[in-house]
């Protein structure tokens, strides 16, 4: 194997977790926790989970690669994920860099929902015939045969791109340590902000947990200020205080990352005479209000995709005043147009990326130092590496705080700690401040002390005091119709079924049955939703419980005019 040259390299890249991987000649030296974790890795033998924790910025890739080139020179496989298509590019450029001047053989396979049916095929043959040594992907990845495989990686593992939505439902991240189990070789998951339940498996000791404090590049982790917004005029939603940063920033030549999770120009268009709002007619939701291309606004569904034009006026009481309510990342880039004229500016969000490498091409625009601001939803939030950012400004975190799903303040406090190591990363001075209207809420208390722990510790005690997850174990099923009385009825009928044939299910003490219910969205493209959520206290009575219960469930689907779905430890409830 090619000797380690230790020298800095001349060029940073983005990289899957922003980790300050760099491309360039060299690789750069580890620091004593980043080779304390490679020998960790190394260390296991067979089937083993390594939680890798490090703060953003920890330089998590670089443990990943020196991981992944020594099973390499052992003649093995390397299975690797990433939450996101747009993270491949520049993991790829940086694998491929790396391992180029090694002595070990390393072709490449990169699998992601972007390529067409011909590409993935190649890269599924590749990596089944043993010639590709490496294969990078999203969750798709995690079911391609490897006959030589020696190490799986889960990078972001926490991340909720990982569970599969639609069809079969399953975790890319569990499946990834199913698998290494079934192989008997190790598996990394690595993350900033671990799920809940990996963090709690590495608690009772089944995980060997690893931690990086602090971060490769020797600088602080930014400043995490609070805006208390209580009593404040805001303009166009930003607080006096966030707008003359920005200034400053930008007089400083820095770059500044606006942070707002909610596409198009605003989230619904309203009559201010009558009250009228814009809504969907085959959904029961909003529609939002989105600006076209050519400038022109139209009116779109973020559940169904569905979109209409603007209607000239009140379709209730026929008046012309109809107002944009709230703000979305297109009026965000409007406003702030005006307000910073010399300022260039980008918007990174689904809709700016829609075509084919789009995304790619705006990221390396802020990479190459050519965008002043970037305006940018979740997408911006994830893994990449941004050398010139001084200052991020969080808009709506609020509006996570208060959401029905249990998981939503991980998810916030995961998404917040991402979004903030995007600041600062390579000189000091980095600062993030989030406009709030509860500054004490312990969410946003944990993240100005970047204390992944102490949220952690508070959000499972909660969980086991209210006794859910990873304290008990769930199912969902859900139910598609025409009517939601089918749905209900099916699911009704569904949860019948243990108590009709008490004899096939051995476990049934054992498990927990709630009451059907509508989704929240309930109507989505004409068709109504309702789910059955199932609980236990054991996952094998639960699994049990599950083989019965889907088989049963499939002479009862096939009578009535129900979809059906059954998802084992639902993402979302
Ligand atoms: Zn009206
Ligand atoms: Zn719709």
């Amino acid at each position: 194997m090619a000797r380690l040259t230790r020298r800095l390299t001349k060029r940073a890249a983005a990289d899957a977790d922003g980790n300050a991987a760099e491309v360039g000649t060299h690789p750069p030296e580890l620091n004593d926790e980043q080779q304390a974790a490679v020998d960790a890795i190394a260390a296991v033998t067979g089937h083993g989970v390594v939680l890798l924790r490090g703060v953003t910025g920890s330089g998590k890739t670089e443990v990943y690669l020196h991981a992944a080139r020594r099973v390499l020179g052992q003649g093995k496989q390397v299975l690797f994920l990433v939450p996101e298509i747009n993270l491949t590019p520049q993991l790829e450029q940086v694998l491929r860099q790396r391992f180029a001047q090694s002595s070990v053989s390393t072709q490449l396979a990169v699998m992601h929902s972007g390529l067409s049916d011909g590409e993935r095929l190649d890269a599924w043959l590749q990596a089944f015939r043993g010639d590709a040594r490496v294969l990078l992907g999203t969750r798709m990845a995690v079911t391609v045969p490897l006959p030589d495989l020696g190490l799986i990686i889960v990078d972001e593992e926490h991340d909720a791109s990982y569970k599969q939505q639609d069809g079969l439902r399953y975790s890319a991240r569990d499946l990834a340590v199913w698998r290494g189990h079934d192989a008997g070789v190790p598996v990394v998951l690595g993350s900033a902000t671990p799920s809940l339940e990996t963090w709690n498996h590495a608690l009772q000791g089944r995980y060997t947990e690893i931690t990086l404090t602090r971060r490769a590049r020797e600088v602080a982790l930014p400043t995490v200020r609070l805006v208390d917004t209580r009593r404040m005029r805001l303009e166009q939603g930003f607080s006096p205080q966030v707008l003359s940063a920005m200034a400053d920033r930008l007089g400083n030549g820095e770059q500044v990352l606006v942070f707002l999770n909610r596409r198009g120009y605003a989230p619904v268009l309203s009559c201010s005479s009558c009250g009228w709002v814009s809504q969907c007619s085959r959904c029961t939701a909003y529609t939002v209000l989105h600006r076209g291309k050519s400038g022109r606004p139209r009116l779109q569904c973020h559940h169904c995709g569905g979109h209409s034009h603007v209607p000239r006026g009140c379709p209730e009481c026929g008046d012309q005043d109809l107002k944009p309510m709230g703000r979305g990342t297109q009026r965000l880039e409007e406003f702030l147009g005006e307000r910073f004229p010399e300022a260039r500016i980008a918007r990174i969000d689904a809709d700016s990326t829609r075509l084919k490498g789009s995304a790619e091409r705006l990221f390396s625009k802020v990479h190459r130092g050519e965008v002043d601001i970037l305006v940018g939803t979740q997408m911006v939030a994830k893994g990449h590496d941004f050398a010139n950012l001084g200052l991020v400004a969080v808009l709506n975190a609020d509006t996570m705080l208060f959401a029905q799903d249990y998981r939503a303040p991980e998810r916030l406090f995961a998404q917040l700690m991402q979004v903030s190591g995007r600041a600062g990363r390579h000189k000091d001075g980095g600062e993030v401040m989030l406009q709030t209207d509860y500054p004490d809420q312990p969410v946003y208390r944990a993240l100005q002390k970047h204390d992944y722990e102490g949220f952690a510790r508070y959000a499972l005690e909660e969980r086991r005091s209210l006794g859910l997850p990873p304290f008990a174990y769930q199912a969902l099923l859900l139910a598609e119709a025409r009517e939601l009385t089918q749905a209900l009825q099916f699911l009704e009928a569904a949860r019948a079924l243990p108590e009709q044939n008490g004899d096939r299910y051995v476990t049934r003490q054992h498990i927990m049955l709630y009451d059907p219910g509508p989704l929240r969205v309930v109507r989505v493209a004409n068709v109504e939703r309702a789910q059955l959520l199932v609980e236990s206290q054991s996952r094998p009575a639960l699994q049990r419980f599950l083989a019965q219960w889907s088989a049963d469930l499939f002479s009862l689907g096939r009578e009535g005019r129900v979809r059906y779905s059954l998802e084992v430890d639902p993402f979302e409830i």
